[in-house]
């Protein structure tokens, strides 16, 4: 072993004992946090903290920068909503108009809505203003709500760049930056917007950047934005990958509303969300279940805030047993106990599919994903099984394949395109697997549990580690 592979590994182990010595692993109380927050985690029965809090809250205490390689469903928005009311707490100052001390970027209105309460929910025993800026509704009420100041402004970047264009707001004076689902912000073309931001804020401040996956053109952004960042990386919670039983249907692609209908009529489907990739198709599955008897609702970008709202509220306490939604909606959905996830189409971004069955087994439950694969869809299914390291279990009951000749016409035309633009696939699915066999996330390279905290700049990583494998 050469000596600055020593070293390095020297480092890490001290920089892990220093971890587990900072804090009792089984309780939020060897955080240290404040009174007033622990009371109202006590009230919530979060008894123990989740791997990404256990990794994070220690780091963001510290004032360190944090990259966090996490995704929604392991806690991660408490990771950095504790440290940061404690800091708040620990810190208090008074008010200053139309300024905010922390600023939460997140893509989507849900996602923002929900990041807001949360904070509302653990600081209720803190003074502490909340306010929150997303489009699609009424401009003026969230311009008045920050004309006092406010310790934390949750928001889209379109609509905060709109506040802050008319003064309502000016973010010199803000302290910490979350960037949260810094890879659905790129998709969705907020890179410009994010630059445009974090310009206009003080350059002496805390950063805390979270994605789901780590693209380098994500890596890029985070060199450019963080400081020495302390690196934190969880599977989306090892044990709920676990509990996620995953099936293929192969299918022609005009069975798929049949199929869908006789899996949605199953005893065990209590809540399900149902992903198409565009928003027209959302609204066609959704009224091809209406007609044949199962009540669904379908959320997407062309619905307005209120539909939004309200179609949530019915899906959360049960009023809707069913939602179609698709990835850009579906993001900022907190719903437990969502018991399948149904892929109508499949991604064609691989790990839109991670993002999907991630919404199942949640909170400890079990769950299913299931998703139904024409012949067109082979090249997806392969690149998604590339990128989970596993094949999918194919189930045979509710297969409805073409005529075999035609699906290997189909496929090889596909697989013939895909060759010819770049290397082949070398992954060969094991279609023999039992239906029920239960796979674990946790090996996706990229989500595995890491823990790599820094003491300087020649311990950060070589950029390959940041790449999916
Ligand atoms: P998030 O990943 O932030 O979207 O959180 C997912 C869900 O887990 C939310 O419903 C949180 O309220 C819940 N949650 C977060 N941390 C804990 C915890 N330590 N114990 C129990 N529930 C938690």
């Amino acid at each position: 072993m050469s000596r600055a592979t020593r070293d390095t590994s020297a480092r890490r182990a001290r920089a892990r004992r220093r971890l587990t010595d900072d804090c009792n692993l089984n309780s939020f109380h060897g955080f240290g946090l404040a009174e007033p927050i622990t009371r109202a985690l006590a009230e919530e029965r979060y008894d123990a903290p989740t791997p990404i809090q256990v990794e994070t809250i220690p780091l963001v205490l510290r004032r360190r920068d944090v990259v966090g390689i996490a995704q929604t469903g392991t806690g991660k928005t408490a990771a950095f909503a504790l440290p940061i009311l404690d800091h708040i707490s620990a810190n208090p100052q008074p008010s200053q108009a139309k300024t905010c001390r922390v600023l939460v970027l997140s893509p989507t209105r849900e996602l923002s809505a929900q990041i807001a309460e949360s904070f509302r929910i653990y600081g209720r025993y803190l003074r502490l203003h909340v306010a929150l800026a997303i489009g699609g509704v009424p401009i003026g009420p969230q311009a008045r709500a920050l004309a006092r100041g406010v310790e934390i402004l949750v928001a889209t970047p379109g609509r905060l760049l709109d506040l802050v264009g008319t003064g309502a707001v000016s973010l010199d004076r803000a302290e910490v930056l979350v960037l949260d689902e810094a890879d659905r912000m790129l998709d969705m073309g907020f890179i410009h917007d994010i630059r445009r931001i974090v310009a206009k804020l003080p350059k002496h401040r805390q950063n805390l950047f979270f994605s789901a996956t780590m693209p380098p053109a994500i890596a890029e952004l985070a060199r450019e934005i963080l400081r020495n960042p302390a690196r934190v990386a969880v599977a989306p919670s090892a044990s709920t990958a676990e509990r996620i039983e995953q099936q293929i249907v192969h299918l022609e692609a005009s069975a798929k509303p049949t199929v869908l209908a006789e899996i949605l009529r199953g005893e065990a489907v209590q809540r399900a969300l149902v992903f198409t990739r565009t928003k027209h198709g959302a609204d066609r599955v959704t009224r091809a279940l209406v007609r044949s008897g199962i009540g669904a609702e379908a959320i997407h970008g062309n619905k307005s805030q209120n539909q939004r709202g309200r179609v949530l509220a019915a899906f959360r306490d049960g009023r809707v047993r069913v939602l179609v939604a698709t990835d850009v909606a579906a993001r900022g959905i907190d719903v437990d106990a969502i018991t399948h996830v149904i892929n109508y189409d499949l991604p064609n971004v691989p790990e839109s599919y991670v993002h999907r069955i991630g919404r199942t087994a949640r909170a400890g439950a079990a769950g299913t994903a299931i998703s139904l694969c024409s012949a067109e869809e082979l090249p997806h299914l392969r690149a998604i099984e590339k990128l989970i390291r596993m094949a999918i279990p194919a189930d045979p009951r509710r297969a409805r394949p073409a005529p075999a000749k035609e699906l290997r016409g189909k496929a090889e035309s596909h697989q013939h395109q895909h060759r010819s633009r770049g290397p082949t696939r070398p992954h060969a699915p094991r279609r023999d697997a039992p239906a029920s066999a239960r796979h674990e996330l946790a090996m996706v390279p990229f989500l595995q549990p890491k823990h790599r905290e820094q003491s300087g700049p020649s311990a950060r990583p070589p950029r390959k580690q940041w790449r999916r494998a």
